[in-house]
């Protein structure tokens, strides 16, 4: 190609970017090369023998080609699933005695990594307002090393001061890292926005269709390649027909993505003008706290701001409570009552029940997850018959 693939738009570079050259007996779609070991070919260091464990076999190489090209990074590593990448990036560039600033609204898998497994290592925390940059010095200490902050909060969605974050990182010589999964890389771009380590749980939209777990780090190639180095050890490894399937998935990234882009912001808006919905979490809805900074920091480069990128996720609170929640799950029609997201199917699910159903009830109140909270994963079904079924479910 005499134009540089960087150079392309990302739809392009999702089917081109990591494609061996030549390709394997000619094959247009990657085999998958179900193979643990590989015949020697004069590896000297432990961590280039070719073997799954070690991250490094043909499938594992062309998917971190492809994933470090979407975020236009350097290296991208691939693990078992989100949290495989999550707790081996956090044991790679974190020991005893060191200390971390935490967004208080994390993921639950994260949280409690971070407030057991990593304290019973002597790695402490601090949970911060990632809205409030003035709180942000008293809670830094002289062992702070990082700072780890979630593009968008679930099921809150709730938009942190990302940028206030990477000037707050810079300033005072932490390393900034991010878990850019609701966002994707076609809404968010963290690397190119000074983020350090880009993290995604691969089984939500990387993937995108329900059928694996998988886990993606991006970044520079000396960061991704300390943290492969503990994946090495850890054992988190992605089999190699994980990633065929994850490879296979990315290439509709873009299409999905957009598709659910626009489609969650028509069901937000319906849903927000519905006599019987107290209230719409959508960061792409006027409404939203921070509708405007979603506005500055999320969407595709290039495109007009209207068509959005606020992502797939929705959340919603209905006048009748928990009664009419349940009401509203029992007469759906398409969306599927399952945990999870991020998929082409619409899932819905009602997080005191689910996600954060180990937490009392008054801490849920606190977290602002009410029993009659409902979330919503727009899949890629046709928006009209989404809105159609949430009508007939809604209404009488
Ligand atoms: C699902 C999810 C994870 C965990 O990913 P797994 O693939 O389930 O291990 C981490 N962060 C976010 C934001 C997620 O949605």
């Amino acid at each position: 190609m005499n134009k540089p693939l960087a150079s392309y738009r990302i739809d392009t570079q999702l089917i081109h970017a990591g494609e061996l050259s030549p390709r394997v007996a000619g094959a247009v779609s990657m085999p998958v090369f179900q193979s643990s070991t590989f015949a020697s070919a004069g590896e000297t260091s432990y961590h280039d023998v070719r073997y799954i464990r070690l991250n490094n076999t043909p499938n594992h190489q062309v998917l971190h080609a492809k994933l470090a090209a979407l975020e236009g990074a350097e290296a991208a590593l691939v693990a078992a699933s989100g949290m495989a990448a999550i707790s081996t990036t956090l044991l790679a560039l974190l020991s005893a005695g060191d200390h971390l600033l935490v967004q208080d609204c994390l993921y639950g898998g994260t949280r409690s990594l971070i407030a057991e497994d990593l304290a019973r290592l002597g790695i402490t925390a601090t949970f911060i307002d990632a809205d409030e940059p003035s709180g942000w010095a008293a809670a830094l200490r002289p062992n702070t090393r990082l700072l780890y902050v979630e593009a968008m909060t679930n099921p809150l969605l709730q938009v942190a001061d990302l940028q206030g974050v990477v000037a707050f990182a810079r300033a005072h010589r932490l390393l900034a890292v991010i878990d850019n999964t609701l966002a994707t890389p076609l809404n968010y771009q963290p690397l190119r926005s000074g983020f350090d380590l880009a993290l995604h749980s691969c089984t939500k939209y990387l993937n995108g269709h329900t059928d694996i777990v998988a886990g993606a780090v991006v970044g520079s190639a000396a960061l991704v390649e300390r943290v492969k180095r503990r994946l090495d050890h850890l054992g988190g490894a992605l089999d190699p027909h994980a990633c065929f399937l994850l490879y296979r998935g990315l290439k509709t990234l873009a299409l999905r993505v957009r598709h659910q882009n626009r489609s969650t912001l028509a069901i937000a808006k319906f849903l927000a003008e519905h006599p019987a919905v107290q209230r719409v979490n959508y960061p792409g809805l006027p409404s939203h706290p921070r509708h405007q900074r979603a506005r500055e920091l999320f969407g595709e480069p290039g495109a007009p701001a209207e068509q959005g990128g606020f992502g797939g996720l929705l959340s919603f609170e209905l006048r009748g409570g928990r009664a009419a929640a349940e009401r509203l799950l029992a007469r759906l029609v398409l969306p599927i009552d399952a945990p999870s997201l991020g998929g082409v199917e619409t899932l819905i699910t009602r997080p005191a029940a689910t996600s954060h159903a180990g937490l009392a009830a008054d801490e849920r109140e606190r977290l602002g997850i009410p029993e009659s909270l409902i979330r919503l994963s727009v899949g890629v079904e046709d928006t009209d018959d989404l809105i159609a079924d949430l009508e007939q479910a809604l209404g009488g």
